[in-house]
C-alpha cells in the first residue's frame, strides 16, 4: 500500500482524509473469499433481525391496524421512521436527511412495499463507499504478494476473535497464516490468541507479557519473510484509558510494519468495531484513524445488536468501507460485507 509511508511521514492530523487506495487487483480471490452461500445469508438475516425490527417493526404494525385505509406517508409516520432510524444507530444527521428526502417524495410512495424499496435503495446508495464496486477483494496472498492484516480497536471490540475467524478462513483456503501477538499488555490476551491460532491451524509469534509490541511485529514479519508466509495477521492492544500511550504505541507498530513489510505486500489495517457500542464507535474510529491509516472496518457482534444501522453512520462519516462482519462467536461466524446482501437482510420481503 503505497499510501502508508506517505501517511506515516506526514498528514497525521488529516483524520478525515480519503481512505488509501486499495491494493492491486487480484480477481481470483473475489469469489474464493466471498461467503455468499444461502446459509451465510440466513446467518446474516438472523444477525440483523433485531436491527430490522428496530427499523421496520412498528411501521408494519401501524398498517396492520387498518388495512382498508389507503397508505399515506403522514407527518406522524415520517416522525416514526426518523425515530426508528435513530434507534438503529443510523445517526441523527443521516436519519434527518433520509426523512427529508422521503418527505419530498411522499406523494410518490403509496404503499408499504414502495416505502420498503425506497429505504432499501437509499441505504445501498449511502453505503456506496462500501458497496464493493470500487473495492478490491480482501487480499489473501494467493497472487504471490504477502497479505498483511493489522487489527486495531478498543479492548473487547472483538479483535482477537476476528483474527481467529479470518485465520481459519484463510487456512481453509489453503493459505499459510502467521499471527503476531501484538497485544502484549495482558498475558491472558496472548493465551486467548494462542487458542484461536491453534483452532484455526495458524502459526503464532508471541513474546512474554509486557514485551514491546513493535518487537513482536518485527519478529513476525521476519519469520513471515523467511518462511514465505502467505498471510500475516497482527493483533494490537486497545486500552483506550491511556490514549496518548496507545496512540504512540500504534504509530510505532505502524512504522515497524512499513519498514519491515515486503515491498509488494498488500496491507489492510482494519478497525474492529463492536456493533453494540452505538454512536461511540464513531469516536473510536476517529481516534484510531489519527494514529494509523485505517483502510476499513470489521464490524463485530452484529448478532443480537439492534444497532446495525451504525454501518451507515461509519460509511458516511468516516468514508471507511466495512469489509468484514462478525455474526456470532463461533469460528465460522465471519462474513465479507456485501452492501446489497446487508440491505436485503435488513428489509426482507414481507
Ligand atoms: P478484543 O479485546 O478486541 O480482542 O476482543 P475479543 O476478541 O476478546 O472479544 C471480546 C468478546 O466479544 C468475546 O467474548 C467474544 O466472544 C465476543 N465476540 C467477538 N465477536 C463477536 C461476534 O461477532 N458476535 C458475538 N456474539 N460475540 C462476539
Ligand atoms: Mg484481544
Amino acid at each position: 500500500m503505497q499510501n502508508l509511508k506517505q501517511w506515516l511521514l506526514g498528514n497525521r492530523d488529516k483524520s478525515n482524509s480519503d481512505p488509501p487506495t486499495p491494493p492491486a487487483e487480484n480477481p481470483d480471490t473475489a469469489t474464493r473469499l466471498k461467503h455468499t452461500s444461502l446459509g451465510g445469508f440466513q446467518r446474516l438475516s438472523q444477525a440483523l433481525a433485531n436491527t430490522g425490527k428496530a427499523l421496520w417493526g412498528g411501521l408494519t404494525e401501524a398498517d396492520a391496524h387498518d388495512p382498508q385505509q389507503p397508505f399515506k406517508l403522514t407527518d406522524a409516520r415520517l416522525d416514526e421512521i426518523e425515530e426508528n432510524l435513530i434507534r438503529s444507530d443510523v445517526g441523527v444527521e443521516t436519519a434527518a436527511a433520509l426523512v427529508e428526502d422521503l418527505r419530498r417524495q411522499r406523494n410518490a410512495i403509496n404503499s408499504q412495499e414502495e416505502l420498503r424499496l425506497w429505504l432499501k435503495q437509499s441505504f445501498v446508495s449511502l453505503l456506496q463507499p462500501t458497496a464493493g464496486q470500487h473495492l478490491q477483494p480482501l487480499p489473501d496472498g494467493r497472487n504471490g504478494q504477502m497479505a498483511i492484516y493489522m487489527m486495531v480497536g478498543v479492548n473487547g471490540a472483538g479483535k482477537t476473535t476476528v483474527i481467529g475467524k479470518l485465520a481459519h478462513r484463510l487456512v481453509q483456503a489453503g493459505q499459510r497464516v502467521l499471527i503476531g501477538a501484538g497485544d502484549t499488555f495482558r498475558a491472558a490476551a496472548d493465551d486467548q490468541l494462542a487458542v484461536w491460532a491453534e483452532r484455526a491451524g495458524a502459526s503464532l509469534v508471541r513474546r512474554e507479557a509486557g514485551a514491546d509490541p513493535g518487537a513482536v511485529v518485527f519478529e513476525t514479519l521476519h519469520q513471515a519473510k523467511a518462511q514465505a508466509t502467505d498471510v500475516v495477521i497482527l493483533d494490537t492492544a486497545g486500552r483506550l484509558q491511556n490514549k496518548y500511550n496507545l496512540m504512540e504505541e500504534l504509530r510505532k507498530v505502524g512504522r515497524v510494519l512499513e519498514k519491515e513489510k515486503p515491498e509488494t505486500a498488500q496491507v489492510e489495517i482494519l478497525l474492529v468495531v463492536d456493533a453494540t457500542t452505538g454512536q461511540n464507535a464513531l469516536q473510536q474510529a476517529a481516534v484510531f484513524k489519527e494514529a494509523l491509516p485505517v483502510t476499513g472496518v470489521a464490524l463485530t457482534k452484529l448478532d443480537g445488536s439492534a444497532k446495525g444501522g451504525i454501518v451507515l453512520a461509519i460509511a458516511k462519516q468516516h468514508q471507511l468501507p466495512v469489509r468484514l462482519v462478525g455474526v456470532g462467536e463461533t469460528i465460522d461466524d465471519l462474513q465479507d460485507f456485501d452492501a446489497q446482501a446487508f440491505v436485503e437482510a435488513l428489509f426482507p420481503e414481507a
